[in-house]
């Protein structure tokens, strides 16, 4: 099916109610309102050829969704792996304990599970987290990660960044875990170096071994309550050292909103400065942070519309899914669009447009790629039943179609059947 037409489908990025859609060999060719007399006969001159159309009445189209950060190794680990404190030093040390009883096959198992949804769904991209270690452990999750990356290209592209920390030696004189990380397929280093004890010399090794080998750098960053738990400003101090501009990334940044704002503005702006990227992850913020508040419990999410007022480059990520740091979640990106917009007030059309924008564009651009409904671009879209995006995030729905690389890669039905009076089966 490399020639068709969608017709009467909504397209919010393009302000239009309904549009008809014509896609050839893969690529958006004419995008052209639906009311229009010029679209009337197109359409006629269409079916009376007996090409083929989907109905897309009733249903809205959005670039296929970019997951720009998960943990594919630990997701749906949660009945494992306790977290009774539901505090984030205790994940971490649950998980730990419990990684030396995984095995690489139900690794996978778990993985295709997550990334299978997420394609049901309407998600092209996912950059995945995966811890990775001096021991054999580490290696399995990465050796994992790097069989399902080849398994689901095409249909669902994956980043993997290897999580590293607790070494015993330096990354960079760590001639034996570099191979096991370059021997992965990785595409980037990470870690949460806020969370060592010696955090700025543990990001000086995470740039310098990066910038050797030209890897993306993606740091979980201050995910902590406390305001003085700045690493950010000295990941900002590498990338202008290393000229790492638009190729790191900073995710969680709770700190962010526990300082007062005249800090939290100034570092934002050295941020855009910089072009690093940001990436809010509200479910497992949501969950974690403030577990020690004792009234006005915080949110624990960054200051996203902070973010969002200076036109900087924001994304939003699912995080952990059904893990010992958050024990829900499936995959969806839309679920996640919807906490994000109560976590941060994202309420106005204006805001909930930029919304849908950190789910689809801005985690692309974070990705590496572009993806936009436009003529001449490829088409690479999720068909949603629905109309508008304050009905998708209120209703969300299931009914999904998925096509990518001049193909339909999935489809899901939603299916509601509501027993009334009167035809009440006895
Ligand atoms: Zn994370």
């Amino acid at each position: 099916m490399n020639n068709f037409l969608i017709k009467n489908v909504c397209v919010p990025g393009l302000d239009l109610d309904e549009a008809h859609i014509v896609i050839k060999d893969g690529r958006y060719d004419t995008i052209m309102p639906a009311v229009s007399n010029e679209a009337l006969i197109f359409t006629q001159n269409w079916e009376e050829d007996n090409k083929k159309a989907v109905d897309g009445r009733g249903w809205t189209i959005f670039p296929t969704f970019t997951d720009i950060h998960t943990h594919l190794d630990k997701a749906f680990t949660y009945e494992q792996v306790p977290n009774y404190s539901g505090t984030l030093r205790e994940a971490i040390t649950n998980y730990q304990s419990a990684l030396p009883s995984f095995t690489e096959e139900a690794m996978m198992e778990r993985m295709r599970r997550l990334m299978d949804r997420a394609v049901s769904y309407g998600t092209g991209r996912m950059r995945t987290h995966i811890n990775a270690g001096e021991d054999k452990a580490g290696n399995i999750a990465l050796q994992a990660a790097s069989k399902i990356k080849e398994e689901y290209r095409g249909i669902l592209d994956l980043q993997i960044i290897a999580m590293v920390g607790n070494m015993s030696q330096p990354l960079t004189k760590n001639i034996e875990l570099q191979d096991v990380l370059l021997s992965n397929n990785i595409d980037g280093i990470g870690g949460a170096p806020h969370l060592s004890e010696s955090c700025n010399e543990e990001i000086d090794d995470l740039f310098a071994f990066a910038s050797s080998r030209d890897l993306l750098i993606d740091l979980h960053a201050d995910e902590q309550d406390d305001p003085e738990v700045r690493s950010i400003c000295h990941i900002i101090k590498q990338v202008k050292k290393y000229d790492y501009q638009k190729k790191t990334t900073a995710g969680h940044l709770c700190s962010l909103s526990a300082m007062e704002e005249e800090a939290a503005f100034s570092i934002i702006d050295e941020m855009i400065q910089e072009q690093i990227y940001a990436v809010t992850l509200p479910a497992a913020n949501l969950c974690l942070q403030g577990r020690d508040d004792k009234k006005n419990v915080r949110r624990g999410t960054t200051r996203v519309t902070s973010f969002l007022k200076k036109e900087a480059v924001i994304a939003v990520g699912s995080d952990n899914v059904n893990d010992p740091f958050h024990p829900f979640g499936d995959g969806d990106m839309l679920l996640t669009a919807l906490i994000a917009a109560y976590a941060n007030h994202l309420t106005s059309q204006k805001d909930i447009s930029r919304l849908f924008q950190m789910i689809t564009t801005k985690p692309a651009e974070i990705f590496g790629q572009t993806n936009h409904i436009q003529e001449g671009e490829k088409a690479d879209f999720v068909l949603i039943e629905g109309k508008g995006e304050i009905e998708l995030l209120s209703v969300q729905s299931g009914g999904r179609k998925v096509y990518r690389n001049s193909r339909w890669v999935s489809e899901r039905q939603e299916t509601i059947s509501v027993w009334k009076k009167g035809n009440i089966y006895a």
